[in-house]
């Protein structure tokens, strides 16, 4: 931590950096820390939005809170930090992590040096001065040895062009960009559009305000209980003094979680055996079910299919209308291939006499929005207010809108038109000191994000370090490695279930999108991409290459 606040010019008067960082949520936050404080690099931060946070800045929907326990989803790169930061519950809501990463700005001191209300538009390699351009929708050119993307993996809405969107005489609101002052459904007709995690969080509350509440499904969604509450001060004791033990363990498992899969097949258990493990899942809530399940649940379709009917059962005993119940019920995918949603009372919701199901598979899909409502299934349903909770052109979305363009002008959206290419999900051939935090090919929504986070922070900080030490002006992925990784990453997960969901993961969200794998799904998970990505280090980065120092190349500041 920098002992006294910073005094420096305001960021904005400087044009020249060493390093520029765009977005200030989680990932940017720690990599402006780490360059500016550890390596005292001169590097700044655009950010779009006018306050810290990212993810939790624009997701202000009701219910928002994480699905991860708080006591992991933190930084834990700093052990004064993780003890005298006191969570509320076991998943904290949206504006409690908002006020945990403002604490963090401020314990840090980061402000003085992220330019807020600047959004990235464009980001231009030269060859000859090896240096980055990155201009903003407010007209900032700046120049930098590096670029840092932090932008997220889900942070580019997915908007879906409905026949007459326009036309709606109520007000509509995608949940990730949400009025900060919040939205009133006292004695409203509320639409909400979508099934998904955040849907998942929004309709039970929606529908305790609302006077009507439809929900338009077009997939259902397998559900867990999130079983929130106050953590046992006891608890919450033990971790602290054991934070240690906890960090080592969650950078070494497979998904960032203290989770590991049963070391069994489903398959060689009892009925009894089987349904006792999954009560006790159940009754954990979270994420246990999804990622600490039998070891087969990702690989055999029958095994799947057993540990899916547990879910099935649970939706028909708290339906009440069986009807109802059926359409609620996932039947065209393997159970854990799309993310799980947590839920508070998300199925109890149907029960209640003002919400109402329209499921596109059975009622009819949505054809159009009209000035008054929604049209499905040729019946138009009356709203004041849509809800539109579609999610995100997830992974790759946040990182084409950057306007990339690299070596010779080549151009990174155009190049990733049919899918990613990335060595590591970190770097990509063709676009020097480039890096992206959490980019597509690494584990980055397959895990406790923070964990990647911090992963893939301190990696790029000591490559920039190395590249210091070493007076090395650029580094660069090679096609082949970038080739071998994109391979790699195809070969895990075509061994699992993963591919057979029309999932965020696989791109199948967005019209158009071409369908492929997004995340790294390694075969040892979060432990062993960090390994990976170590080993590549210690090899001398192998798979890059890097450029000496020239005369017209502007060293890295220290
Ligand atoms: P999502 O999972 O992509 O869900 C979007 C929903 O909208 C799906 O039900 C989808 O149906 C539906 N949809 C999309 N386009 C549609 C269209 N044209 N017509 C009708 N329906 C359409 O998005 P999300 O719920 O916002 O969640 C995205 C991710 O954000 C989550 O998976 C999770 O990783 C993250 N998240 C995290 C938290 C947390 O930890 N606190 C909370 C919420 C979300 P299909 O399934 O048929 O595509």
């Amino acid at each position: 931590m920098t002992s006294a606040k910073r005094s420096s010019p305001a960021a904005a008067t400087k044009t020249n950096f060493d390093a520029i960082i765009i977005g200030a949520g989680f990932s940017g936050m720690y990599m402006l820390h780490s360059l500016r404080d550890k390596l005292d690099l001169n590097a700044t931060v655009f950010e779009a939005g006018d306050g810290v946070g990212g993810t939790w800045y624009w997701n202000r929907y009701p219910g928002a809170r994480c699905d991860s326990d708080s006591y992991v989803y933190c930084y834990t790169f700093d052990k004064n930090l993780l003890q005298e930061w006191n969570w509320s519950e076991r998943y904290p809501e949206q504006d409690e992590i908002l006020r945990y990463l403002e604490h963090c700005a401020e314990r840090f001191d980061l402000k003085p040096d992220i330019q807020f209300g600047k959004r990235v538009v464009e980001a231009t390699f030269d060859d000859q001065t090896q240096l980055w351009t990155v201009r903003t929708d407010k007209g900032d050119v700046a120049t930098a040895r590096f670029v840092i993307t932090a932008v997220g993996a889900l942070s580019t809405a997915n908007i879906p062009q409905f026949k007459g969107f326009n036309s709606f005489k109520g007000k509509c609101y995608h949940t990730s960009q949400w009025p900060h002052d919040g939205v009133d459904f006292t004695a409203k007709r509320v639409g909400v559009i979508g099934t998904g995690a955040t849907a998942v969080q929004a309709i039970p509350e929606i529908a305790q305000q609302a006077k009507h509440l439809t929900v338009f499904q077009r997939t259902p969604a397998f559900c867990v209980p999130a079983r929130n509450g106050n953590v046992d001060p006891e608890v919450t004791k033990a971790r602290k003094a054991d934070y240690d033990g906890i960090r080592q363990r969650i950078k070494d498992s497979f998904f960032g979680f203290e989770l590991n899969f049963m070391p069994k097949s489903v398959l060689e258990t009892t009925p009894e055996e089987r349904e006792q493990e999954f009560d006790r899942m159940w009754d954990t809530g979270g994420f246990s079910f999804w990622l600490a399940n039998y070891q087969d649940m990702f690989f055999s379709k029958e095994a799947n299919d057993v540990i899916a009917d547990y879910l099935k059962r649970k939706i028909r005993s708290t339906v009440n209308d069986p009807v109802v119940a059926g359409k609620l019920t996932p039947t065209n995918y393997p159970y854990g291939t799309k993310r799980q949603p947590l839920d508070t009372n998300y199925f109890e919701t149907f029960n209640k006499k003002n919400v109402e199901l329209v499921d596109a598979n059975t009622d009819g899909a949505i054809e159009e929005i009209t000035p008054n409502g929604i049209r499905a299934g040729s019946k138009e349903y009356p709203l004041d207010i849509i809800v539109v909770a579609t999610g995100f052109d997830a992974l790759t979305g946040p990182v084409k809108q950057l306007g990339i363009k690299g070596r010779g002008g080549r151009v990174l959206a155009e190049e990733w038109a049919e899918g990613p290419q990335t060595y590591l999900g970190v770097a990509v051939a063709g676009y020097p000191n480039l890096f992206m935090i959490t980019g597509p090919q690494s584990p980055s929504v397959l895990s406790n994000m923070p964990v990647s986070i911090e992963q893939h922070v301190e990696w790029i900080s000591e490559c920039i370090a190395h590249m210091r030490r070493s007076k090395l002006a650029a580094i660069e992925a090679t096609s082949q490695a970038q080739e071998a990784w994109g391979a790699h990453v195809a070969e895990v997960v075509n061994a699992t279930l993963m591919t057979g969901a029309n999932s965020w993961y696989m791109g199948a969200n967005i019209e158009g999108k071409v369908r492929r794998f997004l995340p790294y799904l390694g075969p040892e998970g979060v432990g062993g991409y960090r390994r990976k990505c170590a080993e590549v280090a210690e090899k001398g980065y192998e798979g890059f290459v890097f450029t000496a120092h020239d005369q017209t190349a502007r060293p890295i500041a220290a």
